[in-house]
């Protein structure tokens, strides 16, 4: 077999930054030349994380077939250029709901169905599905190593080297070191303790990455080598840092990339990390800044909106300026009934999100930036909210609404079209507001033509763009002629017309909403155009 593999697991504790160490090794494997695809095991039972709460969750990331994943495929297509889709991210639902629709098909012919051969079998068909035309496939398994949940998941992992040969397999444990003041140290014990329990189901590490606030020395390596069983030189120090940029960096430091491919037996071109320098010495040193308010529901938690934070720092970097993001509670502007904690921002973004709460501090927020020609960009239910702020305050459409929130508005700008096609499967759907809740969204990438007399065409410079969704509400076509002979223009349709996927303001600084979720497709090597745009307007505001 040409493919190879890498296997990350977690200890300790979660939160150590297991994507972000899957999505480094990718880049370095990449920056030598090498192709790969990625894979996330997630150890829950729902199918995917679409219906879960991104208070606990996080973002639900979109894939441009329409997959709605882990947060961790953002973080892999930000860090590499792997094709991403429905088969890089895999739940334990999903697993069990694949055999037991199998079972009851009969293709089992009798068999008893268990964990052991029939939900690991299931497993390790998942990854050898991605190594068809790859060099190496790097499957990150979700969870802390010691959890009941992912158990199967690192059964299947330890069987896999038996089925693709030593030589092919590489395992790689990111852990915790703490440094505990009282005693002056790091503390190696959590690091045993968690290697211990990986070797109790059959997985010895290859290398361990040690998660920790300074650099190990040699001794604390050999230490931590001859405690786990893993060679000193094996032993990397993963070291906290300003910005995650900097992680494939300090990694290639410490001489990581080297060791994997040594494990592997692989041969490669000597790694660029060019562009990775580049995009460090960016974050550094900006010449400039400003702050953007990002009104929302789910304010508290920066995990909610992980590639629209990532995608305004590189909108930053295109602008070589630092971007400050001021998290507002829109229920705060609702309470308050004014704009006061959005007034010193130099641009506001309303991000996407559902349900009705906090929807009139949004309206608000909008009225804010369209009145004082503050920098604006609304994106999905920000740029619904923008079209029924138009509506109500230009277009004078009283109560105007979109039907989510009241479906007794005289005005539906924003509705549930009752038919449309969808792109990905090429089929007519068919919804009502009984459908509302169950797999109606239009999700993944859409084409979408651009006006050539636009903010979006000066930022896109083409015609025709492909954008991922997320959503279930569309713009009603009955207001097409209303809004915009009170000046709102459409600037992006979908190809046949029927679809609004970008409106603006012509006579403001820069207003612009687009119905899809440009922050999934932003990548800190090419920085999204309509993020540039809107930073590059607030840092012209701010200047003002
Ligand atoms: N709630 C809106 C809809 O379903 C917007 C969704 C979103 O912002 N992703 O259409």
């Amino acid at each position: 077999m040409r493919t190879k593999f890498i296997f990350i697991t977690g200890g300790v504790l979660s939160s150590l930054g297991k994507g972000l160490a899957a999505s480094s090794i990718g880049a370095l494997m990449e920056s030598r030349g090498l192709t790969l695809s990625m894979l996330k095991f997630d150890p829950y039972i729902n199918v995917d994380p679409g219906t879960m709460n991104p208070f606990q969750h996080g973002e639900v990331f979109v894939t441009d077939d329409g997959a709605e994943t882990d947060l961790d495929l953002g973080h892999y297509e930000r860090y590499t250029h792997a094709k991403l889709s429905q088969k890089n991210n895999c739940t334990t639902g999903r697993i069990y709901h694949t055999v037991i629709t199998k079972e009851r098909q009969g293709d089992y012919l009798g068999a008893t169905v268990q964990v052991i051969p029939h939900i690991t079998d299931e497993i390790k068909r998942t990854i050898l599905e991605l190594a068809d035309s790859v060099d190496l496939v790097i499957t990150e398994v979700g969870g802390t190593v010691g959890d009941i949940e992912s158990l199967p998941f690192l059964e299947a992992i330890r069987q896999f080297k038996g089925d693709v040969g030593k030589e092919n397999v590489c395992y790689i444990h990111l852990t915790l070191v703490p440094y505990i003041k009282a005693a002056g140290e790091v503390k190696t014990k959590p690091t045993q303790h968690s290697v211990k329990e990986l070797r109790e189901i059959g997985i010895q590490p290859d290398i361990l990455l040690c998660r920790t606030d300074r650099f190990l020395s040699p001794e604390i390596k050999a230490k931590i080598a001859l405690f786990c069983n893993v060679e000193p030189d094996s032993v990397f120090t993963a070291k906290d840092v300003e910005s995650i940029y900097e992680v494939p960096l300090c990694f290639h430091q410490e001489g990581l990339d080297e060791k994997i491919i040594e494990i592997l037996n692989m041969w490669t071109k000597a790694p660029d990390l060019g562009a990775w320098e580049g995009i460090c010495r960016k974050v550094k040193s900006p010449k400039d800044e400003v702050t953007i308010a990002v009104v929302g529901k789910y304010v508290n938690l920066r995990d909610s909106y992980k590639s629209l934070n990532e995608a305004l720092i590189h909108g930053g970097l295109a602008n070589d300026c630092q971007v400050n993001l001021d998290y507002v509670d829109s229920e705060e502007i609702e309470r308050s009934g004014t704009g006061d904690g959005i007034s010193h921002a130099d641009g506001i973004l309303i991000p996407g999100g559902f349900g009705q709460r906090g929807i009139e501090g949004k309206i608000e927020a909008i009225r804010h930036a369209r009145e004082h020609g503050v920098p604006f960009f609304g994106i999905c239910l920000g740029m619904q909210l923008a079209v029924t702020e138009y509506a109500r305050n230009v277009a004078g459409l009283e109560r105007a609404n979109s039907a989510e929130f009241d479906p007794d508005t005289p005005h539906p700008v924003i509705y549930l079209m009752q038919e449309w096609v969808n792109y990905q499967t090429k089929t007519v759907e068919r919804r009502d507001e009984g459908s509302a809740k169950g797999g109606t969204m239009r999700l993944g990438a859409y084409p979408c033509h651009l006006v050539r007399e636009s903010r979006a065409y000066e930022a896109y410079k083409e015609k025709v763009i492909s954008e991922r969704h997320r959503h279930r509400y569309e713009f009603n076509n009955r207001y097409r002629e209303p809004l915009t002979q009170k000046g709102m223009r459409i600037s992006g349709a979908s190809p046949d017309n029927e679809l609004v996927e970008i409106i603006e303001i012509p006579d403001h600084p820069w207003f612009l909403g687009c119905q899809f979720h440009p922050e999934f497709q932003s990548r800190p090597w090419n920085p999204h155009p309509l993020f540039r745009e809107f930073i590059r307007a607030s840092l012209a505001a701010k200047r003002k």
